[in-house]
């Protein structure tokens, strides 16, 4: 690991002039990512502007729906009674992802930051355009059996490894940040991450110097029925190879809505607007079920090693979809 500054901030104001001064300052939240990043030496910063002190821990109802401190931790998250009763979706999808110690350390902003898991962008010895831009992308050539099927460009084919996000795209909520001017500005999940096109070094729209203050989630009339379901290698410490949050507003048995969003799949979470589309006004049948996951998952673009997430997609979103009926 290389030296760093160690600097407290004390107000969100605060935070914000620091990061305005260095811009290769980075803010620390749980550290369970930056530090690994650091000592891996693909995150160099030189100078670390710890947030823990921030009170932007709360996680409370607001008019619009619930609004989630962007540091409170995600087992507090996940436990809070509102959160399991109103969103059950995200309670679920915060806890299939890494491990109890890690949901203790880990806060909600640092979650929807971390960083792809793609094993080259960790080996500072292989190229990586995200690591390195212009270095090109060992990935496309390479091993790429986690990478993604949706979304991906020349320059980079990693996916974006957050379960909690994942949910989080499918209740449509909306991230507030503190700009570094002081003022703030919200932004909706779906433009928060990005896709990489050609510009693979950014993962999301957050610019150089901003705070992430809370995530808006807003109110739902499918909590009763709703799943969230993550396909693994293993039960514990692994990221989706593919992950799907659904949820159904229904009136009878007709679908009034559905709202699915996949992980595993993409650079950013894949809202899986196809199946969306197919479901709305159809009775909430297994066949339709398949259906609409067939309509999404066969717009794929497969790599080498990884064209077994495609029949995986199809039977993870139509079973998330059975799991959402039944609730
Ligand atoms: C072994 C292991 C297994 C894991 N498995 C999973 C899994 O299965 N599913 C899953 O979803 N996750 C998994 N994770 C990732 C874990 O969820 C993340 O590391 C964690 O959520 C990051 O939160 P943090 O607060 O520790 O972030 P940090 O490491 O503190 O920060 C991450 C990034 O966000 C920035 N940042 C932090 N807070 C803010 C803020 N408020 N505003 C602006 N920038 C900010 C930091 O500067 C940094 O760039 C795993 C991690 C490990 C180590
Ligand atoms: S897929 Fe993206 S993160 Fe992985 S090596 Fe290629 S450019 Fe780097």
């Amino acid at each position: 690991m290389n030296p760093f500054k160690f600097s407290i901030a004390q107000q969100p104001s605060e935070a914000i002039a620091m990061l305005a001064k260095n811009n290769s300052a980075a803010l620390l939240g749980g550290g369970t990512n930056l530090l690994d990043l650091m000592k891996e030496h693909v995150a160099n910063p030189s100078e670390i502007v710890d947030i823990g002190r921030l009170d932007l821990k709360t996680i409370k109802q607001s008019p619009m729906g619930v609004s989630l401190g962007a540091l409170a931790k995600n087992t507090e998250t996940a436990q809070h009674p509102l959160i399991r009763k109103e969103y059950p979706m995200l309670s679920r999808a915060i806890l299939a992802g890494a491990s109890a110690q890690i949901r203790n350390m880990a806060t909600n902003g640092g979650n929807l930051l971390q960083r792809t898991r793609c094993s080259y962008f960790y080996d500072i010895s292989m190229p990586c355009n995200k690591r390195s831009p212009g270095s090109g992308c060992a990935a496309m050539e390479g091993f790429n059996r986690m990478h993604a099927i949706f979304g991906w460009s020349e320059k980079c084919v990693a996916v974006y490894p957050s379960d909690m996000a994942i949910a989080l795209s499918a209740l449509h909520a909306s991230v507030t940040v503190l700009q570094s001017n002081g003022t703030e500005r919200r932004i909706k999940f779906d433009d928060f991450h990005t896709l990489p096109g050609e510009y693979p070094e950014k993962d999301n729209s957050l610019k150089q110097g901003e705070l992430i203050t809370s995530i808006e989630i807003p109110k739902n009339n499918f909590a009763q029925h709703s799943a969230y379901v993550k396909v693994r290698d293993r039960n514990s410490y692994a990221f989706a190879l593919v992950s799907v949050a659904a949820g159904l507003e229904l009136d009878g048995n007709m679908i009034q809505a559905a709202h699915i969003s996949m992980g595993g799949v993409a650079h950013k979470p894949w809202r899986a607007l196809k199946a969306e589309a197919y479901l709305k006004g159809k009775p909430a049948t297994q066949l339709n079920f398949i259906k609409a996951a067939e309509e999404e998952m066969n717009a794929a673009k497969p790599l080498f090693h990884n064209k077994f997430k495609v029949e995986m997609g199809k039977h993870t979103l139509a079973n998330a979809l059975e799991m959402a009926l039944k609730g």
